[in-house]
């Protein structure tokens, strides 16, 4: 595996490879990584000739400082992992490559309502920050396929659109969730939960597995109520849970034929904030 710290040089490595029709599958992550992340690089493998990953904790994106300070950082480890399993080239800029002085990579779009609801509600700024990030990330690699998880399904959502919008020419693929043994989706943040709340934190999986029956008799209201209730166990605050269309994330009021459902969590277990998905329909 190359690693690249500079934009420049890696432009210059991968225009060669484009020249020789290479297609280049694309995996930006903040590191710490999991078989979530590894999840996608496979997954990059399979469909293209040269897996790029990125590993970048991006400033712009937190609205908390002192999650931005907390946030793990295991480069040594992500190195090893990445080479492991088969990925070709690692990004790894430091803040002055990605936003260097004078440059311009704000993103000017309107996301409409998708960044309004939900962590966009409660996290300010964070989609205008991840939207300027893999724009960046994207103007610098071009790749062919742009490879990421439904684990952030808001995120996935608002990337999709500004790809269309914007006519990025990458296609946006969509990797299932991974969770560990009990259920809990993995995170770069489980490592900070104590033991004992990372146990209890599968409670937002079987919340969602719930949901997934409920939606037979009950409306999308009464299941966010009843779901709140469940996720509500001692060390665990959940800050929402919303039953969304899963094209517009926007509330819907009853299941309806060709309108698939999403049902998405945040929740606090002690100081770690988690979300989760699942579709319901
Ligand atoms: P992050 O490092 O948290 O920014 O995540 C980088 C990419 O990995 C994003 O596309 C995430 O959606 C994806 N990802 C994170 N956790 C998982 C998981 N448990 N399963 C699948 N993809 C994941």
């Amino acid at each position: 595996m190359l690693l690249f710290k500079k934009e420049s040089d890696l432009r210059i490595y991968l225009q060669q490879k484009k020249e020789k029709k290479a297609l280049i599958g694309f995996v930006p992550t903040m590191g710490a990584l999991h078989n979530g992340h590894l999840s996608l690089i496979r997954e990059a493998r399979r469909e293209t000739d040269m897996v790029v990953c990125s590993i970048f904790v991006n400033p712009t994106q937190f609205n908390e400082q002192k999650d931005l300070d907390t946030y793990p950082r295991t480069p040594h480890k992500d190195i090893e992992l990445l080479s492991r399993v088969g990925c070709d080239v690692l990004f790894m800029p430091g803040a002055d490559e990605i936003y260097p002085p004078g440059l311009n990579t704000r993103i000017d779009l309107d996301f409409k309502s998708l960044d309004k609801v939900m962590e966009g509600a409660f996290r300010p700024g964070h989609f205008e920050g991840v939207a300027q990030v893999v724009k960046r990330l994207l103007d610098i690699v071009e790749p062919d396929g742009l490879y990421m998880g439904q684990k952030d399904f808001q995120q996935l959502t608002i990337i999709g659109y500004m790809i269309d919008q914007l006519g990025i020419p990458t296609k946006l693929v969509s990797c299932p969730i991974i969770r560990e043994e009990n259920g809990l989706a993995m995170s770069s943040r489980n490592v900070r939960l104590e033991k004992g709340l990372r146990k209890r934190a599968v409670v937002i999986y079987q919340t969602l597995l719930q949901a997934k029956d409920w939606i037979q008799e009950m409306s999308p209201r009464e299941i966010e109520e009843k779901a709140l209730k469940a996720l509500a166990i001692p060390g665990f605050r959940p800050e929402y849970f919303k039953v969304v269309d899963a094209r517009t994330l926007q509330e819907v009021d009853q299941l309806e034929k060709d309108h698939p459902l999403v049902a998405c969590a945040a929740v606090w277990a002690g100081e770690v904030r988690l979300i989760d998905n699942m579709f319901l329909s």
